[in-house]
């Protein structure tokens, strides 16, 4: 029998991990087992800040477990469960009715899933059978964007642009040009120029695919792979232009920016966006169970309520009682406790402690919006790219040990360029972000040290005279 204290990876095969990494004389598997507020402790008692909830999932933090396992007790003791394949249950619907009041004007039609990418996969099926309906089964192709992760089922993964996440595995699913993401920094083009150079790539995506063959596009309402990749003003606004014009329907990938991430419930609405389909997880009950959701437009879901027609699609756990039990309490502790109000009041606390780094050579960008950043790094004042062997001595050797020694919870990635990314507890106060951005001063100066950077130049780099 083990005890916590000796719990090692055993048999589990973790996601996206390289599972030989761990183990007597290599690396000590981070086993959380407690959470309190935005905090979260290991099987040692040790005591990190999540500023990265889980990986988005985490928004009202760690503190609401009893008040969820009440409404989870009430719910397991009346029905375990029942699917909604032609049947459903009262929680399930009322989550529906919750999701299409409080989702923008226009979008009132909810189908449950498991989690993220069951909920692109889904969005697709339900664009799929809305052009069929309409006479148009021919557009079978969908255009999404570079380095924009969508998920790894295939048909999701065929949607995702990440090449190396991909190239394993065949063929894809689904026929899609993958376009410009709106990554700024280096960019020659800035503010309205990048959405005009922008808007006239997707519509060349467009033509060059064949108008009539496109069924979708999908984006972020702020992009997460590549690092916090904001829109340029009346970026939005020009997909919808351009999905209207050439009958296609516009999906935002809501499954980091839903639920209050960008300091609006759904991150569509900060940044001018008008989805005809919103593909949400991850926040969707804060974590506390799995599910997603998609919640597509009356238009768009209109041929599936005619008489005689089947929605062919369907998940056996999608809209399970319990997470649709707890997903209504999520949603009402955002209202009651005001949440997404907490972001607003914080988000420009936030982008000013994080500006404060820009002081050290290594941070080269930052970007983002709501409670949803990233800082990008570079090799000094020339902002020059990590190259591939200091990304991975970097962001893969040096930096998530040292970001575990400084107590914090916080994601290095380079699927785009070198970024350190945060996405606090939505209900984080001044003094966890202050706790957050010191905890990342501290690592990211040592990262520079690592690659030899000094305040105002590039010198030899510790990385590669190693
Ligand atoms: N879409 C986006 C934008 C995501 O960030 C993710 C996961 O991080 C997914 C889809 C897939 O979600 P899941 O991991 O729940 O399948």
């Amino acid at each position: 029998m083990t005890t916590t204290m000796d719990l090692d990876q055993g048999s589990a095969l973790l996601h996206f991990t390289r599972n030989g990494a761990f183990g007597p004389g290599k690396t000590e598997l981070l086993v959380l087992e407690r959470g309190e507020g935005p905090y979260v402790f290991d099987t040692h008692g040790r005591r990190y800040v999540d500023g990265l909830s889980s990986l988005f999932c985490a928004q009202i933090g760690y503190s609401y477990g009893e008040e969820m396992a009440t409404v989870a007790g009430e719910q397991l003791s009346k029905l375990a469960f029942n699917t909604l394949w032609g049947t459903a249950h009262p929680a399930a619907l009322q989550l529906a009715e919750r999701l299409a009041d409080l989702a923008p004007e226009g979008i009132d039609r909810i189908f449950f899933t498991s989690g993220g990418s069951e909920s692109v996969e889904s969005a697709w099926k339900i664009v799929r059978q809305y052009h069929i309906a309409n006479g148009q089964p021919q557009r079978m192709k969908a255009i999404a964007r570079n380095i924009a992760y969508h998920g790894v089922t295939l048909g999701a993964l065929a949607l995702t642009g990440v090449p190396g996440y991909k190239e394993p595995f065949g063929p894809p699913a689904i026929d899609t040009t993958h376009v410009s993401n709106t990554n700024a920094f280096r960019n020659p083009l800035q503010g309205e120029e990048l959405t005009k150079h922008l808007l006239k790539e997707m519509e060349q995506a467009i033509i060059d695919a064949d108008p009539e063959t496109v069924a979708m596009i999908i984006a972020e309402p702020v992009q997460n792979a590549g690092g916090c990749l904001t829109p340029p003003p009346g970026y939005w606004p020009g997909l919808r232009e351009l999905a209207d014009r050439y009958g296609i329907v516009l999906v935002a990938d809501e499954v980091i920016t839903g639920f209050g991430r960008l300091g609006e419930l759904f991150g569509s609405t900060r940044v001018g966006a008008t989805p005809d389909i919103i593909t949400t997880a991850k926040g969707l009950t804060s974590a506390y169970a799995p599910m997603g959701a998609v919640l597509v437009s009356g238009r768009i879901a209109a041929p599936l309520y005619e008489e005689g027609r089947t929605l062919l699609h369907g998940i056996t756990f999608g809209g399970h009682p319990l997470c649709a039990a707890i997903a209504l309490k999520n949603l009402e502790i955002f209202e009651r406790d005001g949440v997404v109000e907490n972001v607003r009041a914080r988000e420009g606390t936030l982008q000013q402690l994080l500006e404060t780094l820009r002081e050290l050579p290594i941070v080269g960008d930052v970007r983002g919006t709501g409670f949803f950043w990233a800082v990008e790094l570079v090799k000094g004042d020339s902002n020059e790219r990590l190259d591939a062997d200091e990304r991975e001595r970097l962001l893969r050797g040096f930096m998530p040990g040292r970001l575990r020694e400084a107590g914090l919870i916080a994601r290095a990635d380079d699927r785009g360029d070198a970024v350190l990314q945060i996405a606090p507890p939505l209900v984080a106060d001044d003094a966890v972000l202050e706790e957050i951005v010191d905890a990342m001063r501290e690592v990211l100066a040592d990262a520079g040290r690592q690659l030899g950077l000094q305040a105002g130049g590039t010198t030899q780099s510790a990385l590669t005279r190693s």
